[in-house]
């Protein structure tokens, strides 16, 4: 596919802040690379972007964004294989998903020369900064808010787009205990559930806090009418393994739909697995768990990639999980998934997308 990456304004940084980068110690979302994109959208159309160095912004108190959160991002990943070729995974889909959140919350389209061709020209610039190795990847953050200077609420005329990108390693220390929410929701039918809009993650902050409280890494969302039935797990999609088999809430306008979960869907048709994408209600998964039938739920998502869950908790009772081993599903599929993205085992999806 030709992307045009002619159309930029680069400035490059002087001096090279990689020093900072230590690949055995990564704190998920702290350190920042060298370079960012920034587009404005302006008088209806898009500016020239420009790749600048990493840096603060100034803005007005009256930013649109900050009083009425026209806001919304993508969270993809880069990857190194052995011989230092940068990849990045489907970042199409996530393209494609960030205009349909846009459109949600009534922001304009970005075009796929600033979207695609951003990335890859920042990963040209800051290619030393994708880290190597085990659960290592370059962390990239497209986002979108509105920048009118205006106290109205309606649909901002102004808008910036902007890429960062950051090192990442493994997402969680040890596997997450998860609290099955039954008072707070996480989106309704109607709402904005499907669209990656920063007041999602707002909302779920405070209900969150009081699973903390009770000693729970994660929610476990249920649905909004009769909290009977399972939607995802913070910023993840989730799966159960029930005899054997993968079971998974079918994607709705309550959830987001994930490129790690039909990636990972896809995998697990072509090993063999059984794959049921349906309602799955808390009874049946607290049951199996109970009766042993269900050994396996997990979380799926690009920041965590596959995050077994350890234990659920459920109306005050914690529910433990058979221990993870190698031949767990969960692993298995994990394996697989990072080979491909690595480059360490044949891309036969054409998932993979090389940064030239
Ligand atoms: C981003 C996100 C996911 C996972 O999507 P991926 O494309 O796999 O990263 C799932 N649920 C929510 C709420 C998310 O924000």
């Amino acid at each position: 596919m030709a992307i045009q990456t002619g159309n930029f304004k680069i400035t490059q940084v002087e001096k090279s802040r990689i020093h900072q980068l230590d690949p055995n110690n990564i704190v998920f979302g702290s350190l920042f690379t060298d370079h960012m994109l920034v587009a404005d959208y302006i008088n209806g159309e898009w500016k020239t972007p420009e790749i600048l160095p990493y840096g603060k912004m100034e803005f007005t108190p009256a930013l649109a964004s900050l009083h009425y959160g026209q806001a919304i991002f993508e969270g993809m990943k880069a990857f190194k294989s052995d011989s230092d070729e940068v990849f990045m995974f489907r970042p199409l889909e996530n393209f494609k998903r960030f205009n349909i959140s846009a459109e949600r919350m009534s922001m304009p389209a970005v075009p796929e020369e600033i979207f695609i061709g951003g990335l890859e020209e920042l990963l040209r610039l800051d290619a030393a900064w994708v880290p190597k190795g085990g659960d290592n990847s370059l962390y990239l953050r497209p986002f979108m808010f509105s920048t009118d200077e205006y106290l109205g609420v309606r649909t901002s005329l102004n808008y910036r787009f902007m890429i960062i990108m950051s090192p990442a390693g493994p997402y969680y220390s040890k596997p997450p205990k998860v609290k099955v929410e039954t008072e707070y929701i996480r989106a309704a039918p109607g709402g904005v559930g499907y669209a990656k809009c920063a007041g999602n993650y707002a909302a779920s902050l405070y209900p969150a806090k009081l699973a903390a409280d009770q000693g729970y890494t994660q929610l476990l969302w249920t649905d909004a009418i009769e909290h009977k039935y399972f939607e995802e797990s913070g910023t993840m999609n989730v799966m159960f393994v029930k005899d054997g088999k993968i079971i998974t809430p079918a994607v709705s306008t309550t959830i987001l739909k994930g490129t790690t979960r039909a990636a990972l869907l896809q995998i697990a048709k072509d090993e063999g697995y059984t794959i049921e994408e349906r309602k799955v209600s808390v009874e049946e998964i607290i049951n199996g768990i109970k009766d042993g039938s269900v050994t396996e739920i997990f979380g799926v998502g690009t920041a965590v990639v596959v995050s077994p869950f350890s234990a659920v908790g459920y109306e005050g009772v914690d529910l433990e999980l058979p221990e993870i081993t190698e031949k767990s599903v969960s692993q298995i599929l994990k394996t697989i998934l990072n080979n491909i993205r690595t480059g360490k085992i044949a891309d036969k999806y054409g998932w993979v997308w090389k940064v030239a």
